[in-house]
């Protein structure tokens, strides 16, 4: 029998669970405790007698992420970990430093099936969901790894989290949970290539995090091209729930555009952009794309992705390039997973 991912529990499921198992209700204060501290074994728990931790052990495992590789940054302070999983899985994770302190970018899945075509993640497909346990796995190893408190994080690794919704609602409450990490929820921010009715279920949860939005093109005809998910919901469709999301929370949305040289990049790309974001409490977040071996896409060069930001300041738009960090490193999610499998390591 499978045992069971007892981090992704609440207190009141582990609760449950123990009652089931006959075992005393206070000790679900102890080791859901413990739980929240980040031990990676039963062991750790030195206030638990030796019998309780081996059924436990017989019964639950605590999920975790394994070291595989880990690259640090020579031009800032990126480090990028290749993470194994208890399946033999691998994952992406980043941790960067910006002025605000130390943000750790994970991921949501093993590949991806959105299949957008600029992206390294998606090339295989899907494998399968974390569960909230390994996600929360590798913001607490962020911390440990680098000796370091972790104040932001991003969803923004390998994986659609919204093709995660249950797990990743489940992993909020987690990261934000006090006695854990204790990350509250206006530090986290959840990106989304564009799946609409999650976006409204995200909204009816309250929670209060920033939503990214990978909008990456102005039109259809040019979106349907590059990202698959476009076709189910259109850019327009898209941008309703957008506009629905800032008036229910009052949060600004930012959003993702990675400029593709010749595809979306040109003067009347910006004009149309401009127009459709208008009055929105938004940002936009140019990044010029990141070269991926198995396409032919290119990245404009800095002029060019400077016009195009200062054409969207000069129509009203918040806008920003977003530094590129850990550039010598492969930073950009999907690419180190794919080396290490071709590599066969
Ligand atoms: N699946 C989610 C989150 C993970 S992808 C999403 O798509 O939003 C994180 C971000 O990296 C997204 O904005 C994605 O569009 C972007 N991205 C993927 N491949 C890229 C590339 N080659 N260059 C630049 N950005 C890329
Ligand atoms: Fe998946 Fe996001 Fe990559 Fe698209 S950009 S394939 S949604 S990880």
């Amino acid at each position: 029998m499978e045992k069971i991912d007892i981090k992704s529990l609440s207190f009141t499921e582990l609760e449950e669970k123990l009652k089931e198992l006959s075992l005393p209700k206070f000790r679900a204060k102890q080791i859901y405790s413990w739980l929240r501290k980040g031990v990676e074994s039963f062991d750790e728990m030195s206030n638990l007698p030796k019998s309780l931790r081996e059924i436990l052990y017989n019964i639950f495992d605590i999920r975790g992420v394994k070291i595989k590789k880990r690259l640090e940054s020579r031009v800032d302070n990126t480090v990028k970990y290749l993470y194994e999983l208890y399946d033999g899985e691998c994952i992406e994770s980043v941790v960067m430093q910006y002025h605000h302190g130390y943000t750790v970018c994970i991921s949501t899945q093993v590949g991806c099936r959105m299949g957008c075509s600029f992206c390294a993640s998606g090339i295989d497909g899907l494998i399968r969901n974390l569960s909230a346990s390994e996600m929360l796995a590798q913001v607490e190893m962020a911390g440990k790894d680098n000796g370091v408190r972790i104040s932001n994080v991003v969803l923004m690794g390998m994986g659609e989290p919204l093709d995660n919704f249950e797990n990743v609602v489940r992993f909020l409450q987690l990261v934000s949970d006090e006695e854990g990490v204790n990350i509250g929820l206006r530090h986290i921010s959840v990106s989304t290539s564009g799946l609409v009715p999650k976006i409204y279920d995200l909204m009816e949860t309250g929670y209060p995090v920033t939503l990214s939005i990978s909008l990456h093109a102005p039109t259809n005809e040019i979106r349907n091209k590059i990202m698959k998910v476009n076709h189910a919901y259109p850019v327009e469709t898209l941008l309703k729930a957008c506009s629905e999301y800032t008036k229910n929370t009052r949060r600004r949305i930012s959003f993702e555009y990675a400029l593709i040289s010749g595809v979306n990049d040109t003067d009347e790309c910006a004009d149309i952009l401009a127009k459709k974001l208008k009055g929105m409490l938004c940002h936009l977040n140019l990044i010029p794309a990141n070269p991926v071996k198995e396409n032919s896409f290119s990245r404009p060069n800095d002029n060019k992705v400077q016009r195009f930001c200062e054409l969207m300041k000069s129509k009203g738009i918040n806008t920003t390039v977003r530094r590129t960090l850990g550039g010598d490193i492969d930073a950009s999610c999907g690419q180190l997973r794919r080396k290490s499998k071709e590599e066969g390591s």
